[in-house]
C-alpha cells in the first residue's frame, strides 16, 4: 500500500518540470513542506510491520532524496531564468550578442593580391594536380637523374617505378608549367598558384607543405628585360612604389640564366634590421629564362620561342607583409592568429 503510494509520487516527481518560481514553491509545499507528502509517508511508515520496515526503509530514503534533488535542480533553473528575465526587463536597448564572422586566411589574402596584380598584366591562372609523375615534376624540367631534389629527403614519393616513373606529391608548381606548355603553343602568360610538398621536418622556418605561385611568359622575342620589368612592376604593386629590386645570379635546372631577386627590406627600407639580417635586402623569389631544353621537352621550338619563369613562396611573401615569424601558424588554425586578419576582409 505504502509502496504503491511511493511509486505513484515518484512518477509525479520525475515528470514534473518548471522554470517558474511560484510553481516550484507549490512543489516544495506539496512534497517537502511540514504537512507535505514526505512527512505523511514517514508518519505512515511508523505504523507498518517490522517486516515491511526492512524493505521499505531504503525505498523511503530514496524517495526523499528524489524529491530534494528535483527541487534543487529546478531551483537553479528557475533562478537563472529569473535573473535572465530581470536583465531583460532592466534594459531592452542593450546591444545583441556579437555575431562572429569568419575572415580570409592570410595566405588566401596574399595569393589573391598576387593574382590580381598579375591579372593587370594579362596573366591568367593555371592549375594542375598535386600528385605528379616524374616527367612533369622533374624530367621535363631538366632535373638530372642524380639531382638531390629527387632524393627521398626532399620528395614524398607515393609509388616508386611504374609506367610513368615515380609518382610523388609535387615539390613545386613548375609541373603546371610543363602541363601548360605540353597542351599548346606560345604565347603563354599565366601564373600557377598551388600547394607543394617537401619531406622536411616541421619547424618555424620549414614545413612539409607550403604554397607557391609560379609564373610563365613565353612568346617570340621574350627577353630577360621583360622578366625584370614584369617583376619590378609586381614588387611596386605589392610592396609600394620605391621598393628597390636587385637580381643575383643563381642556378635552377629549368632556367638559364637564372637569378634570385631581392627587394629592399620592407621593415627598415634598406637601413638594416633583424629581418634582413642587417643587409637591407630580403630575397623573395627565383626566376630566369626558361631553359631551351625544357621548351623542347614540351614540344616547343626553342629557336622560335623564348620565355621567362619565376616562382615564389606565398608564405614567404605573407611573412614579409604581416611580419609573421613562424611558418607553423599558417596551418595550426589558431583562431587568435586568424582573427587578426579580419580587418583585411574586403
Ligand atoms: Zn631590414
Amino acid at each position: 500500500m505504502l509502496q504503491d503510494k511511493i511509486t505513484q509520487y515518484s512518477q509525479e516527481i520525475n515528470a514534473f518540470v518548471t522554470d517558474k518560481a511560484d510553481e516550484l514553491e507549490q512543489f516544495r509545499i506539496k512534497y517537502l513542506g511540514s504537512k507535505g507528502v514526505i512527512k505523511e509517508i514517514f508518519d505512515a511508515f511508523k505504523s507498518v510491520s517490522i517486516e515491511e520496515k526492512k524493505s521499505l526503509g531504503k525505498v523511503l530514503n530514496e524517495f526523499k532524496q528524489l524529491a530534494e534533488s528535483k527541487f534543487n535542480t529546478l531551483k537553479e533553473i528557475t533562478e537563472s531564468s529569473e535573473s535572465q528575465a530581470t536583465v531583460n526587463e532592466l534594459d531592452l536597448t542593450l546591444p545583441g550578442e556579437g555575431f562572429e564572422i569568419g575572415s580570409r586566411h592570410p595566405l588566401a589574402l596574399v595569393r589573391r593580391e598576387i593574382v590580381e596584380i598579375f591579372a593587370k598584366l594579362g596573366f591568367t591562372v593555371a592549375e594542375g594536380p598535386e600528385i605528379e609523375d616524374d616527367w612533369h615534376n622533374f624530367s621535363a624540367l631538366n632535373f638530372p637523374e642524380e639531382h638531390p631534389a629527387r632524393d627521398m629527403q626532399d620528395t614524398f614519393f607515393i609509388k616508386k617505378g611504374g609506367e610513368k616513373g615515380d609518382i610523388a606529391l609535387r615539390t613545386h608548381t613548375s609541373s603546371v608549367q610543363v602541363r601548360m606548355m605540353e597542351q599548346g603553343q606560345p604565347p603563354f602568360r599565366a601564373i600557377m598558384p598551388g600547394r607543394v610538398y617537401r619531406n622536411e621536418a616541421i619547424s618555424a622556418r620549414a614545413h612539409c607543405f607550403f604554397h607557391q605561385i609560379e609564373g610563365l611568359y613565353a612568346d617570340e622575342n621574350v627577353s630577360f628585360a621583360d622578366l625584370k620589368q614584369t617583376l619590378f612592376y609586381f614588387v611596386q604593386e605589392l610592396y609600394g612604389e620605391g621598393t628597390k629590386v636587385r637580381f643575383r645570379p643563381s642556378y635552377f635546372p629549368f632556367t638559364e640564366p637564372s637569378a634570385e631577386m631581392d627587394i629592399s627590406c620592407t621593415i627598415c627600407k634598406g637601413a638594416g634590421c633583424q629581418l634582413c639580417k642587417y643587409s637591407g635586402w630580403v630575397e623573395i623569389l627565383g626566376c630566369g629564362m626558361v631553359d631551351p631544353n625544357v621548351l623542347e621537352n614540351c614540344g616547343i621550338d626553342s629557336k622560335k620561342y623564348s620565355g621567362f619563369a619565376f616562382g615564389m613562396g606565398i608564405e614567404r611573401i605573407a611573412n614579409l607583409k604581416y611580419e609573421i615569424k613562424d611558418l607553423r601558424l599558417f596551418s595550426e588554425n589558431d583562431a587568435r592568429f586568424l582573427r587578426q586578419f579580419k580587418s583585411a576582409l574586403i
